[in-house]
């Protein structure tokens, strides 16, 4: 594997490819996990090169935020990157990517707002920034996403439409531990109580999904929710969304989603869950 350090190498690197060669793109922070793994392997029928981006984005944390204590290991990241035979890891430094004077910021209205948004100011400005700064350096016939973070995918998607950039953005299942948790980088932070708390995330959303399937409405769907999140969680939010607005569902909506935020001790953890389909 090619470990691009610079963008001057990573434009080396992409200039060296055959016009023909399909080239696919996972961004990352780092600290891997088998849910980015996925990614690369659902990439590989897709595309003849993968290459995979650590970045820990500055601009996308709030000062209170984890980004100085966020998981750093290169060492590990690029071996299992091998593993799955990842093709190229870019590794940018933060002078690349924010130098001296950097001004501008790419913004998706509306939905950026809300619930994330909402929890997190100014967080969505720095992902969809440096997601767009990414795909305009690798120009990635392919990119994916993870519907862990569905709002951001949504997101991305907009922004990927909206300013007609050239990628096909390709979603990716979440990835979960045995347990049900889906896995995060964050995840090493619980300890083994804070660990069997956050399992009730994954459960009442589960316990959601159950009651719809039995014929339940929506809001008796989503008080079960509610009800199987452990006392000693402090929700942001639980609540059951239109898969493809974000909104609250309508009687025209088809696929629901629930979506539940939650501060398990310092740890704050994010999932989601297709509730329905037609
Ligand atoms: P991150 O390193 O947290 O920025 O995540 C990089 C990419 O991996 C994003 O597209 C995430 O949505 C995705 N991702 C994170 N966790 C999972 C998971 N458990 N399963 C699948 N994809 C994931």
């Amino acid at each position: 594997m090619t470990i691009l350090r610079s963008i001057s190498e990573l434009r080396d690197w992409r200039r060296s490819l055959g016009r023909s060669d399909r080239l696919g793109f996972t961004p990352t922070m780092g600290a891997l996990h088998d849910g980015h793994l996925e990614h690369l392997r659902r990439l590989e029928p897709l595309v003849d090169l993968r290459l995979c981006s650590i970045y820990v984005n500055p601009t996308q944390f709030a000062p209170e935020e984890d980004h100085a204590r966020y998981p750093r290991d290169l060492a590990r990241d690029a071996a299992l990157l091998e593993e799955v035979g990842c093709d190229a890891l870019f590794f940018p430094d933060d002078r690349a990517m924010y130098p001296e004077g950097y001004a501008t910021w790419v913004m998706v209205e509306g939905l950026a707002d809300r619930f994330e948004g909402e929890h997190r100011p100014a967080h969505f400005r720095g992902v969809t920034t440096i997601v767009c700064k990414l795909l305009n350096l690798v120009r990635p016939d392919v990119a994916t996403f993870g519907q862990k973070d569905a709002q951001q995918l949504r997101l991305i998607e907009r922004m990927v439409e909206d300013l007609n950039l050239a990628v096909e953005i390709v979603p990716i299942p979440i990835v979960r531990d045995p347990d049900g948790l889906a896995m995060s980088s964050r995840n090493r932070y619980l300890s083994e109580g804070e660990r069997s708390r956050a399992l009730s995330l994954g459960r009442a959303l589960r316990a959601a999904r159950e009651v719809l399937a039995g014929g339940g409405s929506r809001d008796e769907a989503e008080r079960v929710m509610r009800q199987r999140i452990d006392p000693g969680v402090e929700l942001d939010y639980c609540t059951i969304i239109d898969r493809q607005t974000f909104d609250e569902p309508t009687d025209r909506s088809r696929e629901l989603l629930g979506i539940v935020a939650a501060r398990v001790g310092a740890t704050r953890l994010i999932d989601n869950m297709m509730l329905t389909s037609d």
